[in-house]
């Protein structure tokens, strides 16, 4: 049975029919690439696992467990997190306020060892830990939106567009860092990217969503390597 395994999986938004019968499967450890053009619908995919969009219909079993439709803060404490798209940090709160936001979920004790943990995969982020977030750098403010939602020890983190706005040399960084926090706790990754190339070159496997339906699935390597997926989504 796989980690989480999505299945025939339908959302609405009033009459938009945005997911039309979405299955895909994540294994534990593995690092997953949803990619698709504007509108496709992996946002709404990633915003129905965690439970912030409701599910029209299908089912989502996350460690063998329905998760469809439960609430959002009942997900993360079965070891589900989502950092969203567009990084949402706290501005006014120092960043180490923001981390401790993302583990509101678990003890006290707990909370310190994931601050810790966060300051090891994170330096800037412990050199930084008083400012106030809203000024950090896009770069920073993104490496603090992944160390919050790691914050809660997930064991299957979703990261929705880790890359946008930032400058390509702070991407290559925010990726390098994805494959650390996946290859150091074994912590299983799915991910939603504009970014597809360098998304697919650090993930086992990937999905290519077209208008709510998943049109193609292989591995990582193979849909490098695919004419169609080069053309559509790699620039060529
Ligand atoms: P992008 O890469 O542009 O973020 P996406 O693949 O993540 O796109 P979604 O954001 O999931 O796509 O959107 C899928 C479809 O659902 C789109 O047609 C979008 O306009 C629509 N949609 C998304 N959220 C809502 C909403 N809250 N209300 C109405 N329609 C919505």
């Amino acid at each position: 049975m796989a980690f989480l395994s999505v299945k025939d999986l339908y959302v609405n938004y009033g009459a938009i029919k945005a997911i039309q019968g979405i299955s895909l499967e994540v294994e534990q450890g593995e690092i997953v690439t949803l990619i698709g053009s504007n509108g496709a619908g992996k946002t709404s995919t990633m915003n129905t696992i965690a439970g912030l969009v409701k599910a029209a219909s299908g089912s989502i079993l996350f460690k063998g467990e329905e998760i469809a439709n439960k609430k959002p803060k009942e997900i993360v404490s079965l070891g589900l997190s989502l950092s969203p798209e567009g990084r949402q940090v706290f501005p006014q709160m120092s960043v180490k306020e923001n981390l401790e936001l993302g583990a509101y979920t678990r003890s006290k004790e707990d909370k310190e060892e994931g601050l810790a943990n966060a300051y090891r995969l994170f330096p800037k982020l412990e050199e930084r830990k008083s400012q106030a977030a809203g000024t950090l750098s896009g770069g920073e403010q993104q490496m603090l939106a992944v160390a919050r939602a790691l914050m809660s020890k997930p064991d299957l983190l979703m990261l929705d567009e880790p890359s946008l706005g930032l400058a390509p040399l702070i991407i290559r960084d925010i990726f390098n860092l994805i494959r650390q926090v996946n290859q150091e706790t074994g912590t299983t990754v799915l991910l939603v990217e504009q970014n597809a190339k360098m998304a697919l070159e650090i993930s086992h496997r990937g999905y290519v969503l077209e208008t709510g339906t998943i049109a193609l699935t292989d591995t990582a390597a193979n849909l490098l390597k695919s004419d169609k997926v080069r053309e559509a989504y790699l620039g060529g």
